[in-house]
This record gives C-alpha cells, structure tokens and sequence, in this order.
C-alpha cells in the first residue's frame, strides 16, 4: 500500500504539518493532516475505514526493576502515557485529545480529560511524598537497629 504524499503548506519547514491523502475501504478519500503534537508514524494508514485514524504521541514510562525468580529481576515500565485523539469518533472523550495512561504493564487507564490526568499525577505526587517518609523511617531504622 503506498500514501501519496501531498505538498505541505508551508515551505521547508520543519513543524510543517504532515498530510496525506487515505482512501477510505466505505469509498472515496481525504486528506488527512497530523496536529503538531502527533509522532505516530501512519505506516499503516493509507486506507482504512473512516473511523480506524488516530493520532498520538506516546511517552515511555520509568522502568522499575522488579524481583524475577529467573533472571534476578526485570524492567517493568510503569505510567507510560499516550496523548491520543479518535478524530472521527463519534465519542466526544475520543474525539478531543485525551491521555491513556498505563499505570503498569497492559493495564489502562482510557480517554483522561486533562482534569482527569491531573488528578492522577497528584495521587502519584502525594504517594512520592509518602514514600519519601516511608524512605526517612527506613533510615532511622536502620540507624536504630541493633
Ligand atoms: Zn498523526
């Protein structure tokens, strides 16, 4: 399957958005344009049904190193986050930008408004703050032990 890459609207510029023309599998085709932030790379989107597009920006999580019976242990990614949007969804949380955000590994949390993230990144922070206590006890534990 080969895009037909059109002219960007503007010359030579970096930020140019990114257009191409996707023929749609019910009949016809669009022009189809990236919102700046989208780093997706629309291999696969040369023809698809109307509704199958979706632009993103997917932001890797922290690796963790989890204890693993075999291999002592492995990296295990936690809050890795996608900016997405469903343009031609007809579900408004899909069709406006929204965050998937993976708490771990194969587990989401779908279409977060940005009042939405926001209220998770707070829980994170809080729970950073508990655990810079939990880390203080630690400490005078250990200094105390014995
Ligand atoms: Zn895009």
């Amino acid at each position: 399957m080969t895009t037909l890459p059109l002219e960007p609207a503007t010359v030579s510029s970096v930020s140019a958005p990114r257009t191409w023309l996707r023929r749609i599998h019910s009949g016809g085709q669009i022009v189809e344009t990236c919102p700046d932030w989208c780093t997706d790379t629309h291999r696969n989107d040369g023809s698809g049904y109307l509704d199958d597009l979706q632009h993103g920006a997917a932001f890797d999580g922290l690796e963790l190193a989890v204890f693993d019976a075999e291999h002592g242990t492995v990296p295990m990614p936690v809050l890795a986050a996608r900016i997405n949007v469903d343009p031609y969804s007809s579900d408004s949380r899909r069709s406006t930008p929204h965050v998937h955000l993976e708490p771990f590994q194969d587990e989401v949390m779908e279409c977060l408004t940005p009042d939405e993230f926001a209220a998770v990144i707070a829980q994170v922070r809080a729970h950073c703050d508990r655990m810079d206590e939990i880390h203080a006890q630690l400490v005078k534990a250990r200094a105390e032990y014995r």
